[in-house]
């Protein structure tokens, strides 16, 4: 495949996000990229309002929880083209105009904040955008959606134009509200969708800024289809076809070989280990891997499984032995103290980026006991974010219940994520909320990685 053509497939398979408060322009602008650039648009916004519109015409308390969860659950939700435009189709029939009204405007941010209402939804919409080809607009899709998306926008506007666009627009609507009542339901909106604990409005790391208050909408959408056929074309650069090379990777040691290449033919003899998504490191540059942890066999068994030279965070107790400490030194792995990164552990970190190497992480510090996911430790967003390197989230399942897997009750299997990529050119205004940001969007990956697995 020539370089054009590589272009061409990536910006056919984008996952593009439009993030934003309400009125900044996400819809104009989203449907007009997804126009241009030929991909499917999926309103989220509008998806949380079907589900309002259908609390409101139940007669259900919007804050009870359980019954809001529920009616989430059984709506079922559609992207469709219908005469040449995008429709949302709600229980099988096109969404109506009442899901833009005032009534669904001011139930819809409580909920919206309901964490079941939340996991419903991200979960149709992970379903119609995974396979690519898809311009998402909403509050979270770039965080929480998609925090792999190859671009990330974030509109934002002053008060007075976020103001003046939803006059424009109820009024194209026949709804008639004071410009009061609207400016009031926005700084509302805002308030409740940026504090909620799930999922909340937020800039996602690597989301290119866009203020939308002086320039018009074609201004608007040209700069942004410059900024995605920028990255579909970097891509290209990027990918390596098969039976070509990695060129980044210097070459591994033998004691690092013999071991990676021992540990893959036990896995697969013993435990017939199946790998999912290994296509998604075809690119030639070197990864931060963060894994789950439910075993002390992930670091070997996780670690195999890429095909790269890597370095492997493991407690520093581990190193105790002399004969173990220079064991595990030689096949790249870099103590670590539970309590904190020290520097000897960053500056191990580094060394290993810069000689081109890949590194693979554990953030939830410990195993976990029950299998599923936990919290992460702090500092892995700071380790993520400071490393300038696309972070690659994976999950393993069955290296604890090894001997099901021996007996073939249960699968071991590893699922290589999509990479979470910081452009060069991100540039963030709150390095500190950042790091939490980060540290939520991989773990949002990983989850979506254990709910593969489990499904
Ligand atoms: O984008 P729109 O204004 O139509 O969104 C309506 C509401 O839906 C938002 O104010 C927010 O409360 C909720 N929403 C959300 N997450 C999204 C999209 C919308 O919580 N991804």
């Amino acid at each position: 495949m020539s370089n054009n053509d590589l272009t061409m497939k990536f910006l056919r398979d984008m996952i593009l996000t439009v993030d934003g408060p309400a009125g900044s322009g996400k819809s104009t602008t989203a449907q007009a990229l997804s126009e241009r650039l030929g991909l499917t648009y999926l309103d989220t916004g509008a998806m949380y309002r079907a589900v309002t519109w259908k609390v409101l015409q139940s007669g259900i308390d919007p804050d009870d929880r359980e019954a809001v969860t529920r009616i989430a659950e059984e709506t079922s939700l559609e992207m469709e083209i219908r005469d040449g435009k995008p429709v949302l189709i709600v229980d099988g029939e096109p969404a109506g105009s009442e899901i833009r009204g005032p009534e669904v405007s001011g139930t819809v941010s409580p909920v919206s904040t309901h964490p079941g209402v939340r996991r419903a939804m991200v979960r149709i919409q992970r379903k119609i955008g995974n396979r690519g080809g898809i311009v998402a607009e909403g509050r979270d899709t770039g965080s929480t959606v998609f925090p792999f998306a190859h671009v990330k926008i974030f509109l934002v506007a002053d008060m007075e134009a976020r103001t003046r666009r939803r006059v424009k627009q109820l009024d194209q609507m026949g709804i008639t509200q004071t410009k009061d009542e609207i400016r009031s339901n926005l700084v509302k909106r805002d308030e409740i969708d940026s504090g909620r604990e799930h999922s909340p409005l937020v800039r996602p790391v690597g989301a290119f800024v866009v203020d939308t208050s002086g320039i018009t909408i074609e201004e608007q959408v040209r700069l942004i289809d410059e900024i995605t056929r920028k990255e579909a074309a970097r891509l290209g650069t990027l990918y390596i076809p098969k039976g070509k090379r990695n060129p980044v990777s210097r070459g591994h040691s033998f004691l690092f070989t013999i071991c990676r290449d021992m540990i893959r033919f036990f896995e697969w003899l013993l435990y017939g280990i199946k790998v999912h998504g290994s296509e998604n490191l075809r690119f030639a540059e070197s990864f931060f891997f963060a894994s789950n942890h439910i075993s002390y066999y992930d670091p070997p068994f996780v670690g195999s499984t890429f095909k790269r030279e890597l370095w492997i965070v493991a407690k520093k107790e581990l190193f105790q032995n002399r004969v173990i400490g220079w064991f595990l030194r030689n096949v790249n792995a870099i103590p670590i103290d539970r309590e904190g990164f020290t520097r000897a552990t960053l500056k191990a970190i580094d060394k290993a980026f810069e000689a081109g190497d890949s590194l693979l992480m554990f953030p939830e510090g410990t195993r976990s006991k029950n299998g599923r996911l936990k919290r992460f430790k702090p500092g892995i967003g700071m380790i993520a974010y400071r490393s300038g390197k696309s972070i690659v989230p994976t999950y393993i399942a069955g290296t604890d219940a090894l001997k099901d897997c021996f007996l073939r009750k249960r699968r071991l299997e590893v699922r290589i994520g999509r990479p979470i990529r910081i452009p060069e050119e991100y540039e963030t205004d709150d390095r500190k909320k950042d790091y939490d940001t980060l540290s939520m969007m991989i773990y949002e990956a990983m989850k979506m990685l254990e709910d593969e697995t489990y499904a």
